[in-house]
């Protein structure tokens, strides 16, 4: 039994962490990362989020400036400013971020996982030297452009191009829900060449780039989704990532941000449920608080035993990624079954709030519409349940 909370009046009661003993055998120093996390993003950032999602925006240099501060950008990488925790630190500040919104998380997470982590992996000392450390500091804002609008799931089709000329590389194309596109720096920008897909390092200053910001979202408000036009993008010869060919490339990158995606929806949850259980306790109906019904109890237990179940699932990844162990069919099941169920618990939240529940007022609903962005991107629910249905069979379904 956990020995510090204060002893409550009558029975005592559990959080679903502590039902989950969930920090049972997680490093001191990783929950200490996490717990200074959770208390900086109660200031930064939990205070206006319901704001920024009813206005569709996210002040998004400020906070990368903010978060980049607190070494939340690219953590997980090794040299160039990045912090160098463990991967179960960084999930686990994941699970924090998106506590607070989903479209935070992406910031973070493309920021760091898709951006920072591609140059990091695969570019030249000289790509590294130019952008890692201002990428931390938040000073510099990356995207990550693999989408378009014909080609999501199967990416291999992509109809973007980059030609040589001379010595140089001149990009053409459209990317589209490109998370961060229009306040970036620099985008990482995936295209065939003659040689199969490359990626390229694009300062997004250079002529012929542009980045229409996409509007009119009913999911991830609270984050900036673009599109990239790429219009005769002249770029050097050393523009091309030399450590990427192949898809394998722009894979490596997804099977990171789908990582912290394991932990970042069970963030989600706990947020949604914590605001059920707490709300369960004061809303009285019929002369006594919602709680003490046993309807209402069987949806908190049934979400609680769920969201322990998604967590010790990202626990049990995070051990395996820090041993250098994690295959990515493991985090395809992962972030499968964990958005899945952070959806689940989300919407079953909202019942528990009743009309309330719509309101901007309490979380569980905007959770709940931020994560169908989640169930489609970093690869759909379906390509993961086809690729956890390839691991299993060995008979590949989706092509
Ligand atoms: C808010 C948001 C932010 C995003 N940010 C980025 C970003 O930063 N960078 C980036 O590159 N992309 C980004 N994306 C794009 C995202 O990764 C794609 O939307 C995703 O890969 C799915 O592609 P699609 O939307 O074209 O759907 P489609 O591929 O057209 O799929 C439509 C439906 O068909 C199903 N389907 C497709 N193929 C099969 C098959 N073989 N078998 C069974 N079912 C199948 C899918 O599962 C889905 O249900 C973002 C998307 C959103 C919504």
């Amino acid at each position: 039994m956990p020995q510090d909370r204060p002893q409550p009046q009558g029975p005592r009661t559990w959080t679903p962490d502590e039902l989950g003993a969930l920090d049972e055998g997680v490093a001191e120093e990783d929950l200490d990362i996490r717990d200074t996390v959770r208390r900086a993003l109660a200031d930064l950032a939990r205070p206006r989020i319901a704001r920024w999602y009813l206005a569709g925006e996210l002040p998004v240099r400020e906070l990368a400036r903010e978060l980049g501060a607190l070494g939340l950008l690219g953590m997980h990488l090794q040299g160039y400013g990045c912090a160098g925790t463990s991967a179960t630190a960084y999930g686990l500040v994941c699970a924090e971020v998106e506590a607070v919104d989903s479209g935070l998380r992406s910031l973070v997470s493309v920021q760091g996982s898709l951006a920072m982590w591609a140059i990091h992996a695969y570019g030249s000392e000289e790509h590294k030297q130019q952008w890692l450390p201002a990428m931390a500091r938040g000073e510099a804002i990356g995207c990550f452009g693999l989408t378009e609008a014909d080609h999501g799931s199967d990416p291999a089709g992509m109809r973007t191009r980059a030609r040589r000329d001379g010595d140089d590389w001149v990009l053409e194309g459209t990317k589209m829900w490109i998370t961060n596109g229009s306040v970036a720096s620099v985008a990482v920008v995936w295209a065939q060449t003659e040689e199969g897909i490359r990626g390229f390092v694009v300062p997004t200053d250079t002529q012929g780039f542009s980045a229409p910001e996409i509007t009119g979202k009913l999911s991830l408000r609270a984050s900036v989704t673009s599109e990239l036009v790429l219009e005769g993008v002249r770029l050097p010869g050393t523009a091309v990532l030399p450590g990427a060919k192949g898809l394998s490339g722009p894979l490596g990158c997804l099977s990171e941000a789908r990582f912290g995606i394991v932990f970042g929806s069970m963030g989600a949850a706990r947020d949604c449920l914590e605001t059920a259980i707490s709300y369960a306790g004061t809303r009285q109906q019929f002369g006594r608080p919602i709680a003490g019904f046993q309807l209402t109890q069987a949806k908190l237990a049934d979400m609680t035993a769920d969201y322990v179940t998604g967590m010790l699932l990202a626990l049990q990844l995070g051990r395996l990624k820090d041993a250098g162990r994690l295959a990515p069919q493991q985090v395809s099941l992962g972030k499968l079954t964990n958005v899945r169920r952070a959806l689940a618990i989300a919407r079953e939240c909202r019942s528990v709030l009743g009309a309330n529940g719509i309101s901007a007022d309490y979380s569980p609903l905007r959770h709940a519409a931020n994560l169908e962005s989640v169930l489609t991107y970093e690869g759909t629910t379906e390509m993961h349940t086809l690729v956890v249905g390839q691991a299993l069979t060995g008979e590949q379904a989706f092509r």
